[in-house]
């Protein structure tokens, strides 16, 4: 266990068990979660003792630094992490800049100027069990689910980094490697932990959970009227198609995800975002656009469709503009509001889809 999978109640307790006085507990979740120590020597409102106790018993770190790399522009960081058991997962940064999201246009790789955003893209699973085709972390297979701690980690890695040049986090989305409905308990830990107004204090509504569809947990979340933005990984309106490139639609056929879809805007008053990766000749044709328009009427939602990412076990192509533009005008003239995302740090393989633990 390292010292991020403890919640507030077990590092009261751990302490009672150690007897130490319980005001102790808010002193180690300020230094963790305000001031953002990354060393128990920081600590130094605390009795050596005890600093040696946590040393000993919590390690700070969970993650070798395998390495990192920049996208050409600066504006994107992606770094590979090292588990104690040797699995690998990556992290990324991204840097955006107001208003129009393109960096080259409107900040510097220092953010002068703009109103910045800093998006963390962060990992739940070492890998993951559903085999989307199109998706790198599919196509490794699974590994693992993340300890809540190992998710944490990867959010406080950077947001130490940020703290080191006055910069913060100001959206996290659980897009990284892994389903986060797969390893549910442990990605709702973490981020409860993360969103302790006490500690970390980052607000439900600066995260994202994308998700391949998974029916009882979309209900389940639904049900805890989380504020947390819940993304879904739609990318076809038709079983047959969706089952061709989704296995998971052998379970969840595309009816029960939107069903349930509809139950979590029912419950939550919010709105739902469906994502399409664009696959040329795939699904970004007008008839597809005309049937995922009729599909989604009445749903309160939004469609953010990217040009497909390349992978190496996948040889489908990118969506070029034009298409794309076309596929976003069918479902907007149908009244489905839809925002083609811009594709970030494809070079250095971090976008959306490109995650794999290699380099
Ligand atoms: N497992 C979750 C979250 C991680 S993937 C999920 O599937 O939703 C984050 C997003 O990237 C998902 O919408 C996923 O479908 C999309 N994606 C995967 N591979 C991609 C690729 N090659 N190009 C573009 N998007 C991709
Ligand atoms: Fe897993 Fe999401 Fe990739 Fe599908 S797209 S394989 S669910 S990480």
């Amino acid at each position: 266990m390292i010292i991020y999978d403890l919640d507030f109640s077990t590092l009261t307790n751990t302490l009672e068990k150690w007897n130490e006085p319980v005001y102790r507990a808010k002193q180690i979740w300020q230094g963790l979660y305000q001031h953002l120590y990354d060393s128990s020597d920081q600590f130094t409102n605390l009795p050596k003792s005890l600093r040696e106790k946590l040393a000993e018993n919590f390690p700070f770190s969970p993650f070798k630094i395998r390495t990192y790399l920049d996208s050409a522009d600066g504006f994107t960081r992606k770094t590979l992490f090292e588990l104690p058991d040797g699995n690998l997962i990556e992290a990324v940064l991204m840097r955006y800049g107001d208003p129009a999201d393109n960096p080259q246009i409107t900040a510097s790789p220092t953010g002068r100027g703009a109103k910045n955003r800093r998006t963390l893209c962060i990992s739940t699973q070492a890998g993951c069990a559903m085999g989307c085709v199109f998706c790198a972390t599919g196509q490794m297979g699974f590994k693992r689910h993340l300890t809540s701690g190992e998710i944490v980690a990867q959010v406080m890695y950077y947001a130490q980094m940020l703290k080191d040049v006055n910069e913060s986090v100001t959206n996290i989305v659980l897009m990284g490697m892994g389903e986060p409905f797969h390893n549910y308990d442990n990605t709702m830990s973490a981020i409860d932990r993360l969103n302790d107004p006490d500690g970390f204090n980052f607000g439900a509504r600066r995260f994202t959970i994308s998700t391949v569809g998974l029916v009882p947990q979309i209900r389940r979340f639904a049900d805890e009227k989380r504020q947390v933005n819940l993304a879904i990984s739609l990318h076809a309106a038709d079983d047959a198609e969706r089952l061709a490139i989704m296995p998971v639609n052998k379970r969840y056929k595309v009816d029960d995800v939107l069903d349930a879809c509809r139950y979590y805007v029912a419950q939550t008053g919010r709105r739902i975002t469906f994502e399409w990766a664009l696959i040329n000749g795939i699904n970004d044709t007008p008839e597809v656009a005309k049937r995922l328009a009729s599909r989604l009427k009445g749903l309160l939602c939004h469609v953010n469709a990217i040009p497909l990412n390349p992978t190496t076990g996948y040889d489908g192509r990118a969506t070029d503009r034009n298409r794309a533009v076309a596929f976003k005008e069918i479902l907007e003239q149908a009244g489905i509001p839809c925002t083609i995302r811009m594709r970030r740090g494809i070079d250095i393989q971090a976008g959306c889809g490109q995650l794999a633990g290699g380099v």
